[in-house]
Formats: C-alpha cells, sequence, structure tokens
C-alpha cells in the first residue's frame, strides 16, 4: 500500500477518534508533552543524586532529602500518568468502543443480508464486530509516541554524545535491529490475522453450539456433539497448517532478536565498565546508561518506526472500512401511482447458488390490497417468492416493479410488515421486541402501540400478567429473571411486531406455525379484519385460511401453477381443488 494511502486511512481513522472522545486526544497530547519533560528532569536529577551519594562529602541528611524529592517527583509523574492511563483512558474507551459499535451495527445493517453471501465479507464484518475500536486510537497512539521519542531521543542523543558517541551507536544500532526485527514480525503477523479470521468465524460458531441454550435440546438428545468436536479438530488442524509459517516465523524473529540484544547487552557493559575504571564516566553516568540504554533506542525506535507503523496499521483499518465502504443494500423502489397497488414480476427467477433455479421465470401481476394465499408443496418456492417480494433478495432475471398510491412508501422497507417463517426473539424487554420507541415519541402513545399489537397478537392478557407487563425481559441472558416464552407465545409476539410496523401491506409466511386451534382461528379472524384497511399476503400450508381470499396462488416447482380467486380454482378443478378435497374429507374423519 502506497504512503499516501496509509496516512488517509490513518487520518480518516483518527477523524472519528475525535468524534467519538476529543477529550481523550486532548489530555493524551499534552500527557504526552508533560510525560517527555518530567522523564528529562527525573533522568539529570538521578544522574546528579548518584554522583552526589558516590563523590561529594554532603551530609546523610542532604543525601536523603534529595532522595526523597526524587521519589517525590516520581510518584507525581507515576500518579498522574496511572490515573490517565487507568481511569481516564479505560473510561473514554468505553465511549470510543460505544461509538465504534454503533457505526459497525449501523452500517452493517445497511449493507444487508444480499452481502453475507460474500465469504470475505462476512469474514471482514465478523473481525470488525469482534473489536472493541482499537484501531480508532492506534494512530493516536503513534502520533503521542513519535512527539514522546522526538522529545527523549534529543535529549539523550546530547547525553550521550557528551559521554561518548559510542553509546549513541550501540542505541541506534538496538534500534535499527529492532525495526528490522518488527517490519519482519509485522508482515507474518498480517498474514496470520489474514488465515485467523475464517477460523475464528466457524469457531465462534462451533462455540456457540456448545454454549446457547437454542441448541441445548438437539445437542443432548442426538449425538451431533461428537461430529462437531472433529469439525473443530479438522479446523484446528487446517488453521495450524496455514499460519505455521507466519507462526514459526514470528517465533524465529523474536529469539533472534533476544540473542542479539543480549549481545549489545554484554557490548555495552564492556564498554561501560571499561569507561568507569579508566575514570572516562562518572558512577552516575555509568548508572544513567545502563538504565537508559534500552529506553533510548526504544526512542530511536518509535521515531523511525512511525511510518512503517501507520503503514501496518492501515492495512488492519484497510479492512475495517471495507466493511464501512461497502456500497448500501438498496431496497426496491415503489412508484407513486394513483389507484395501483401491485408489484409486477416479469419473468422474474432466482438461485441461491448460481445454478439451481429456485423460481424460473414468473410472470405475474400481484395486488397489493385485499387478501392473497400462497399455498403449494413444502419446498416450491413459497418463501423464496416472499423474501424477492419483500425485496430482501433481488431477482438473479427478470425484475420486480412496485406501485403504491401512498408517496411516503418510497420503498419495499417503508411498503411491507412481515411475519417469516424464521423469526427471532431477542433478549429485551417485549416492548422493544416489537417496536423500538421513535424519537420524540410520547411513552403514552407508545406504549399504548405496543398494547394494541399485543391485543392484535393475543399475547396482551399473558403479557399484563407479569409484573413488569411490557417491561419483562424475555430471556435470562441480561436478567436473572428473564421470562421463557412458549414457541407460540414467540410466535405471537412476532406478530405483534409485524403489527406494530403498521406498513399498508402484511406478509406473513406460516403465521400458524406454532399456535393452537384456537389462537389459529381468532388469527384467522384477526386477518380478516386487518385485511378491511391493509393488505394480507399470507403463505400457508393450511386451507382454512384460504377460503375467505380474493386471490390464490399454487407453487409448484419454482412455478405458478394456479392462479385465481378460491371460487375460480374450485371451478377449476386442479390441484386446489384436489387439496380442498383431501382436507374436507379430513374434516368428515375427524
Ligand atoms: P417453501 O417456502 O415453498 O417451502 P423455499 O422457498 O423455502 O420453499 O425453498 C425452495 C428451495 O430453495 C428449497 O429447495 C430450499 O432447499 C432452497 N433454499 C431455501 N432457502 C435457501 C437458502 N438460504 N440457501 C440455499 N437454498 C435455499
Amino acid at each position: 500500500m502506497k504512503w499516501s494511502e496509509s496516512i488517509k486511512l490513518n487520518i480518516r481513522m483518527l477523524k472519528h477518534l475525535f468524534k467519538a472522545s476529543p477529550g481523550y486526544c486532548i489530555v493524551n497530547a499534552v500527557n504526552t508533552v508533560c510525560d517527555s519533560a518530567f522523564l528529562i528532569v527525573r533522568t539529570l536529577f538521578y544522574k546528579n543524586i548518584i554522583d552526589v551519594v558516590v563523590y561529594s562529602k554532603e551530609p546523610m541528611e542532604y543525601v536523603i532529602v534529595i532522595f526523597l524529592i526524587y521519589y517525590l517527583l516520581m510518584a507525581v509523574s507515576y500518579s498522574i500518568n496511572f490515573r490517565i492511563q487507568n481511569n481516564f483512558n479505560e473510561k473514554e474507551k468505553i465511549r470510543i468502543a460505544q461509538y465504534y459499535k454503533n457505526l459497525i451495527c449501523g452500517e452493517s445493517i445497511k449493507k444487508s443480508i444480499s452481502n453475507f453471501s460474500d465469504r470475505e465479507y462476512a469474514d471482514r464484518l465478523h473481525n470488525a464486530a469482534y473489536s472493541d475500536g482499537e484501531h480508532l486510537y492506534s494512530f493516536a497512539g503513534f502520533i503521542f509516541d513519535f512527539v514522546n521519542g522526538v522529545v527523549t531521543f534529543i535529549f539523550f542523543f546530547g547525553l550521550f554524545i557528551e559521554l561518548h558517541p559510542v553509546f549513541v551507536l550501540v542505541a541506534f544500532m538496538t534500534a535499527v535491529k529492532n525495526i528490522i526485527c518488527a517490519a519482519k514480525t509485522n508482515k507474518a503477523q498480517f498474514k496470520k490475522y489474514q488465515t485467523d479470521l475464517m477460523f475464528e468465524r466457524h469457531n465462534r460458531y462451533l462455540y456457540n453450539l456448545f454454549y446457547l441454550k437454542q441448541y441445548a435440546q438437539e445437542m443432548r438428545m442426538y449425538p451431533i456433539a461428537v461430529h462437531f468436536v472433529k469439525k473443530f479438530k479438522l479446523l484446528k488442524e487446517l488453521h495450524w497448517k496455514s499460519k505455521k509459517k507466519s507462526e514459526y516465523q514470528i517465533r524465529y524473529i523474536e529469539t533472534l532478536s533476544g540473542i542479539t540484544d543480549l549481545f549489545f547487552y554484554l557490548l555495552s557493559m564492556i564498554i561501560l565498565v571499561y569507561f568507569l575504571i579508566t575514570q572516562k564516566i562518572t558512577v552516575g553516568e555509568f548508572s544513567i546508561v545502563i538504565t537508559n540504554l534500552t529506553l533510548a533506542a526504544g526512542n530511536i525506535q518509535r521515531v523511525l518506526m512511525f511510518i512503517p507503523n501507520i503503514s501496518n496499521e492501515a492495512r488492519y483499518i484497510k479492512d475495517i472500512f471495507s466493511v464501512i465502504d461497502r456500497e448500501d443494500y438498496v431496497y426496491p423502489e415503489v412508484r407513486n401511482t394513483d389507484g395501483q397497488e401491485k408489484a409486477v414480476f416479469k419473468n422474474v427467477s432466482f438461485s441461491y447458488d448460481g445454478e439451481n433455479p429456485v423460481l424460473k421465470d414468473i410472470n405475474l401481476e400481484l395486488p397489493l390490497r385485499g387478501k392473497t394465499a400462497i399455498v403449494g408443496k413444502n419446498g416450491s418456492g413459497k418463501s423464496t417468492f416472499i423474501k424477492l417480494l419483500l425485496g430482501l433478495y433481488r431477482p438473479t432475471g427478470g425484475e420486480i416493479e412496485y406501485s403504491y398510491h401512498d408517496a411516503y412508501k418510497c420503498n419495499t422497507l417503508q411498503l411491507f410488515s412481515t411475519l417469516l417463517q424464521d423469526y427471532k426473539v431477542f433478549a429485551l424487554t417485549i416492548a422493544d421486541n416489537i417496536l423500538q420507541k421513535g424519537a420524540g415519541e410520547e411513552e403514552h402513545t407508545y406504549n399504548l402501540g405496543i398494547k394494541e399489537a399485543l391485543q392484535f397478537s393475543g399475547l396482551l392478557e399473558k403479557v399484563e400478567r407479569f409484573p413488569d407487563g411490557i417491561d419483562t425481559v424475555l430471556s435470562g441472558e441480561f436478567s436473572e429473571d428473564g421470562i421463557c416464552l412458549s414457541g407460540g407465545e414467540q410466535q405471537k409476539l412476532a406478530i405483534a411486531r409485524a403489527y406494530a410496523k403498521n406498513n399498508p401491506v402484511l406478509v406473513l409466511d406460516e403465521p400458524s406455525g406454532n399456535l393452537d386451534p384456537i389462537a389459529e382461528r381468532a388469527l384467522i379472524d384477526k386477518i380478516n379484519k386487518l385485511a378491511e384497511d391493509k393488505a394480507a399476503i399470507l403463505v400457508t400450508h393450511d386451507l382454512v385460511y384460504t377460503k375467505n381470499v380474493d386471490l390464490v396462488l399454487v407453487f409448484e416447482d419454482g412455478c405458478i401453477l394456479e392462479y385465481g380467486s378460491p371460487e375460480e380454482l374450485l371451478r377449476e378443478k386442479g390441484y386446489y381443488y384436489r387439496m380442498m378435497s383431501e382436507r374436507s374429507k379430513l374434516e368428515g374423519i375427524v
């Protein structure tokens, strides 16, 4: 990557840091300057007291007092640093993490489901989502390091050169060695990080299987665990194979660096002892070099590593921005046309894997008013058709055009309310599970809206019996007295969610799936009532639902087999007629 690009990426991250916490930048910048000044004062003070102790005839009390002053200085500088590093910075890092999560979550949702089929995107998103925003403050850290490095480098350079140029040479050699090692290690680290990404994502899935309550039942009833343990072993072996080279490289460099450090240390010791014996330096100077040589080398290194460090960091930042900069998923547009409420499917086909078509050349004018039922065998493509209609997936062939009379419904997200088969209930309050409170919305009207939705789905009576009502937390994940709802109740919650969204077209995929017959009957009545002022499109295997609808679509093998009102389809005596007859026979037996 070019330097200019690295710097641009780092500055972009720094701008985010400034937005997240301007205090972090200002306080740490001031602290860096003060810390460098403090270090200089302390070091000079230390050198002088050692020489006072060894060479002067000052009384013991005087020596004790200057030692105390020295330790007081140390204590003040450490405690300021400690408070900033552990108190202020840690608090600010929570704020920064919150900002970062908001950014990543917001952005990843905008990219929508369609991007998840891209593996590289999934790996990067996984990594970005698991990070706590550390990359936000890394560039600021390099700048602070650089400033501190320059100030202290100038100081030590002056100090060492005054004693003997050989100390500057040793410090330089150590620094250059460290820079070469760091450059090699960084490259290997980044390679390792890239191979870690996919493994981490798979590993977390496996970990969730053993940890999450929702899998516990199946994991106990069926001997699946053993397969996943095998899978884990396989993944671990594969992962090791792919990162082995980088891992060995890192360890090899570390060992080599350690051996060279030892050599430099011995070399400087020999020189120092020789200078001390030949009285070229004082004990204070001996002590200052021995304690600060590594520090001085570190400072040279920090100054020289500034550019390599930011280019290394830019590689990671680029990954995060590749998630943020990914094009937003644009939901299909809805045309505002007076008196026309329809979705027109023109030669629409769809395939999940690019090979096997799940929907084949569908031509259809689907009214977005009244009630429509979609029936057909399992796997015939009904749910896929619904996802395409909602705009969650784009057709792989052909197109869908939407028209609706309401100018405020600009895209499919604003047009449809949905209850899909794979709905999820979250570890939040019941109210938050149904609808997020809008900005400026009054508590009273919000609560009324939630209650109306619960009333519609038939869950209100139960919820009102909970001591915290609609503020009851679901699941024990975050709250010890979190409530567990039954499968049917969870579905009612999802129905309430669809109702509360209050969009003009309600789309329900198998809404009676988990409901008992009484609840099912009640739901049919409600959908019928609802469809008086809203449109309803429902996928169902239960033909009871289809009796009072305006239109029935029969799906078979990715195509529309029959299309018409229930009366028309019964007259045609096709598939729908046969299914209805079977059902009537069954009812007769019961
Ligand atoms: P239905 O709702 O009529 O039961 P679906 O639309 O769910 O049918 O599924 C139609 C076909 O598409 C099935 O053969 C299924 O295997 C396949 N399918 C469904 N969802 C996915 C998916 N996310 N990825 C790949 N294939 C899928």
